[in-house]
C-alpha cells in the first residue's frame, strides 16, 4: 500500500500547509484518512477527489474533520466521473451530531464503525483502539489482505502503554507527536520521546511523527524520537506530499 502525507499539522492549519490528512492507496482503492483544514485542496494535487472510494475519520476534533463539509459540497456539485455516486464516510457513533453531520443529500453517507470489530474495507481489514483524549478517538490500525502489510495510525492521543501491542510490528507507525518537552497541565498528545518508545517497544519497522507542533523545528522531535529507538528503526517527520511505499 501507498501512503501520501496530505496533512500533518495538529490543531490549525499554518504556512500553507493542512491538519490531519492522509491519502492511502492500492492498485485499485483510494481511502481517506482523516479530512482537517486544507486537506481537499492537497488531496486535489495528488488525486482527482472523485476517484475516493471512502473516507474514514479518527474523532470529531475540526483539525481532523474541517474539510468534511467541502468534500460534500465537491462531491455534491462537481459533475466529473465519480468512482461511485454517494461517497461514504465512516465514523464513529459515539457522538451523534457529528455523525449525522457525515451524510450530504445524493453525496455522502455517513457509516458507523464498531470499534469492536474488525471492519472491511476494500482491500483492507481495520481494527480499533481507544485512545486518551478529551473526546472518543480511535486508532487504527490498516491492514492489507493481500501482502499482510500493515499501517497504524495513533489518532490523537496521551501515552498509553496499549499503543504497543496495536502497533506490534506494523510495517508504518504514524504517531501523533504534537510536544517536544513535557507541557505543564492536561496533556492529550504524545511527545517526540514517547513516539519512539512506542515504536521501538512495538518493534515497527518505520516511525513517521505527524499532528506537529507549528513552532518546533521537525528535526528536533526526530533526534529527540532516536534517542530511545535503535538505529534499525527509521525515524521521520510528516511533510506535505511525503509517500511511504509499505
Ligand atoms: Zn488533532
Ligand atoms: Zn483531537
Amino acid at each position: 500500500m501507498k501512503i501520501t502525507i496530505l496533512g500533518f499539522y495538529g490543531g490549525y492549519p499554518y504556512d500553507n500547509q493542512a491538519t490531519s490528512g492522509y491519502l492511502i492507496q492500492t492498485e485499485n482503492y483510494n481511502l481517506l484518512l482523516d479530512c482537517g483544514s486544507g486537506v481537499l485542496l492537497k488531496l486535489e494535487q495528488v488525486l482527482d477527489p472523485l476517484q475516493l472510494n471512502a473516507v474514514i475519520l479518527s474523532h470529531y476534533h475540526a483539525d481532523h474533520i474541517a474539510d468534511v463539509g467541502v468534500l460534500q459540497h465537491y462531491w455534491q456539485l462537481n459533475n466529473g466521473i465519480k468512482q461511485q455516486p454517494i461517497l461514504p464516510i465512516y465514523g464513529h457513533k459515539e457522538d451523534q451530531a457529528n455523525f449525522s453531520k457525515l451524510n450530504w443529500t445524493n453525496a455522502t453517507v455517513a457509516k458507523a464503525y464498531d470499534p469492536d470489530l474488525t471492519l472491511k474495507l476494500g482491500p483492507f481489514d481495520v481494527n480499533f483502539l481507544a485512545t486518551k483524549h478529551p473526546v472518543t478517538a480511535y486508532a487504527m490500525r490498516f491492514t492489507e489482505r493481500k501482502t499482510n502489510h500493515s499501517f497504524v495510525f495513533t489518532a490523537d492521543t496521551a501515552y498509553m502503554d496499549a499503543l504497543v501491542a496495536f502497533a506490534s510490528h506494523a510495517d508504518l507507525l504514524i504517531t501523533d507527536t504534537n510536544f517536544l518537552a513535557e507541557p505543564t497541565g492536561a496533556k492529550w498528545h504524545l511527545t517526540a520521546e514517547e513516539s519512539g518508545r512506542i515504536a521501538s517497544e512495538a518493534e515497527v519497522k518505520q516511525l513517521l511523527l505527524s499532528h506537529l507542533p507549528q513552532n518546533i523545528d521537525p528535526k528536533k522531535l526526530v533526534t529527540s524520537a532516536k534517542k530511545v529507538t535503535n538505529s534499525k528503526l527509521i525515524v521521520k517527520y510528516a511533510a506535505t506530499g511525503k509517500v511511504i511505499e509499505i
